[in-house]
């Protein structure tokens, strides 16, 4: 039997590849959409509104199956007993670094990807970020402006639900939002007293999430149960599975292939085209080739990377699509793990209601408009302020909290009452693409389908350390001002290992220049007109904002650029 060739084939199911998919398949491809995990049912695979009493270990986890099975995915702060099938095993898929440099790569291999464990907070770039490489000679200039990608946002927000608040910032543009989850009355004080000392130049706002405050296109809004990496059973957050796949799928275009762990990309030399990939059937082991009219690789920032370098061939003898010898080189990540806690007295009148899935936000307020900082670009924080032991029981404890005080009958009383108040905020860096931030294939070593791994050298460099060092201060200084009390800052004197804010990108920038990036402005490769690749890979700078909002923008109009190209007959 002939085995059917597509118009397009999509690698990988997460959030950029679930986006690609949609597109592709309503303007009218003909799609087959590669997974190499397996399936998600979310009657059996979510676990959001489970209570310590359904699971072995009260929610605890088995430390040492998860030592054994997990030892980096459970140093994600959302990987859990009730959720860790949504991690990868650690010994099924390996990759190594240098002694000395740490990476950590959380990652989720089934249909949905990281999309079903992400924590939905979505901030738009200004030309603050898209300017900032040419203005200050910092690796490549970007191809891209705002005004370009602008529509972009639009279309994505629309489509999926965006709940927040609208504030009028130029550097932290506006989107199409939903109604905006309320500020608790902490974040409401914390909002106004930063405003008056600041004069407003710091502003805080409730968080811009991916989560549905109003019924929006089938899907219903959040009852605020809280746990939301472990699945949403109403579909109220945005996910692959809840929001883009059922679309792909309703236009009746659409093949999911689960299991299929792509290897290679399949290159012919004579039209210097990629005409499919080479997968490994995760079940059968059986080797497979997949043929398509054009690719898009959306496998994730490090994996799409690893993809082109697998496919090394006498052409491309560093890795396919590689000419310019920059595939593997300026990975970035966001600098995380530091920032400062306090108590929030004369609040106890007060209650949360319900478990708002979602925190505040303050933009970055550094080199705005002008350098007035000791290092380039800045942070923002995340965090917020609520009330402990609210609903309490043994679920909060289990899913972070401290345990009540007390044993036996005081326990039972203190679990009772609600605590006290508090605040935190947590910053998110920029960090500034560097080459000695890489990732090269390490011939030695394979994962569970025989595939050679990556090699990932990573570091923070002098400017992030500046940066970093100071992030602490100023979050206790902001909580001071607040009108916190017992304030404490937290983060080692040294950042965390990179990989740790899950905001992996690069290792495939775009630029204008063939010779010093892989993509063009379209995420389109350079050398090979039909290969596109829009998951993290191609960002040419990291900004200090949660990215994938930026991933789903750039897909979605590679996709249509892409339709539109082979309608022309140009790809
Ligand atoms: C706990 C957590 C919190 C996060 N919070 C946020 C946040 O608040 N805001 C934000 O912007 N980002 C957040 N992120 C990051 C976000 O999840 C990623 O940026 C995003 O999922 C990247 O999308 P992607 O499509 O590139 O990759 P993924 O969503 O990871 O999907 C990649 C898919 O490709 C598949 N795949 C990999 N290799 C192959 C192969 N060889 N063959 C076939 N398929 C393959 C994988 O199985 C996976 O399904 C968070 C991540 C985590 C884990
Ligand atoms: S989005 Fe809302 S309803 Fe869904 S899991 Fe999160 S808190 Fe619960």
């Amino acid at each position: 039997m002939a085995i059917k060739s597509y118009d397009a084939i999509v690698i990988g199911s997460g959030i950029t590849g679930g986006w690609a998919a949609k597109e592709l398949t309503e303007e009218g491809l003909d799609v087959l959409l590669l997974e190499a995990g397996r399936n998600i049912d979310p009657n059996q695979d979510y676990s959001e509104h489970k209570m310590p009493y359904d699971v072995p270990y009260r929610g605890l986890t088995n430390v040492r199956f998860m030592e054994e099975n997990y030892p980096i995915q459970r140093q994600c702060y959302a990987c859990r007993e009730y959720n860790h099938h949504l991690f990868v095993n650690d010994r099924e898929n390996p990759y190594t670094t240098p002694a000395d440099k740490p990476y950590l790569f959380f990652r989720g291999r089934h249909v949905g990807g990281r999309s079903i464990m992400w924590g939905r907070q979505v901030y738009r770039w200004s030309d603050l970020d898209f300017l900032a490489n040419e203005k200050e000679g910092i690796g490549i200039p970007w191809p891209v402006t705002y005004k370009q990608i602008e529509p972009w946002y639009d279309h994505v927000e629309t489509f999926i639900g965006i709940s927040g608040m609208k504030e009028g910032l130029p550097h932290l543009p506006d989107g199409q939002f939903l109604k905006p989850m309320a500020l608790s009355c902490g974040e409401r004080i914390l909002r106004r007293r930063i405003a008056e000392k600041w004069r407003g130049q710091r502003v805080v706002t409730i968080g811009r999430t991916a989560i549905l405050t109003e019924d929006h296109k089938g899907r219903a809004a959040c009852h605020y149960c809280g746990p939301c990496e472990q699945g949403c059973i109403t579909r109220s957050y945005f996910s692959t599975l809840n929001s883009t796949l059922p679309a792909a799928q309703a236009t009746g275009r659409l093949t999911l292939r689960p299991h299929s762990v792509v290897r290679a990309l399949m290159y012919d030399k004579d039209s210097n085209r990629v005409v499919g990939a080479y997968v490994v059937d995760g079940v059968t082991r059986q080797e497979l080739e997949l043929k398509a009219k054009i690719v898009f690789l959306c496998a994730s920032t490090l994996e799409s990377t690893r993809i082109l370098l697998n496919s090394a061939n006498p052409r491309y003898p560093n890795g396919l699509a590689n000419s310019s010898g920059v595939l593997g080189y300026y990975l970035m990540d966001h600098l995380y793990g530091s920032g400062a806690s306090g108590e929030y007295p004369g609040l106890e009148e007060y209650s949360d209601l319900g478990r708002r899935p979602n925190g505040i936000y303050i933009p970055r307020f550094q080199n705005l408009r002008g350098q007035d900082a000791k290092y380039l670009r800045g942070y923002g924080f995340q965090g917020g302020s609520h009330r402990a032991g609210h609903l309490g029981g043994f679920q909060l404890p289990s899913l972070g909290s401290p345990l009540p005080p007390g044993f036996g009958a005081s326990l039972k009383e203190a679990m009772k009452a609600p605590g006290g108040w508090s605040m935190m905020l947590a910053g998110f860096g920029e960090c500034l693409p560097d080459k000695r931030n890489k990732v090269e294939i390490n011939k030695n070593v394979t994962d569970k389908w025989g595939i050679p791994v990556l090699h990932i050298t990573a570091d923070w460099y002098e400017n992030d350390q500046a940066m970093y060092g100071e992030i602490r201060e100023v979050a206790a200084e902001m909580l001071e001002a607040a009108g916190c009390k017992s304030v404490r800052t937290f983060g080692e004197a040294k950042p965390a290992p990179p990989g740790k804010g899950i905001h992996e990108m690069g290792t495939a920038r775009m630029g204008n220049d063939p010779k010093t990036s892989v993509l063009n402005k379209w995420n389109q490769a350079h050398d090979i007109r039909n290969l596109f690749i829009t998951d993290g890979s191609f960002m040419t700078s990291s900004a200090c904002q949660n990215p994938s909002i930026t991933y789903m923008a750039f897909t979605a109009r590679a996709a249509n650029y892409a339709v539109e190209q082979m309608k022309r007959g140009e790809l």
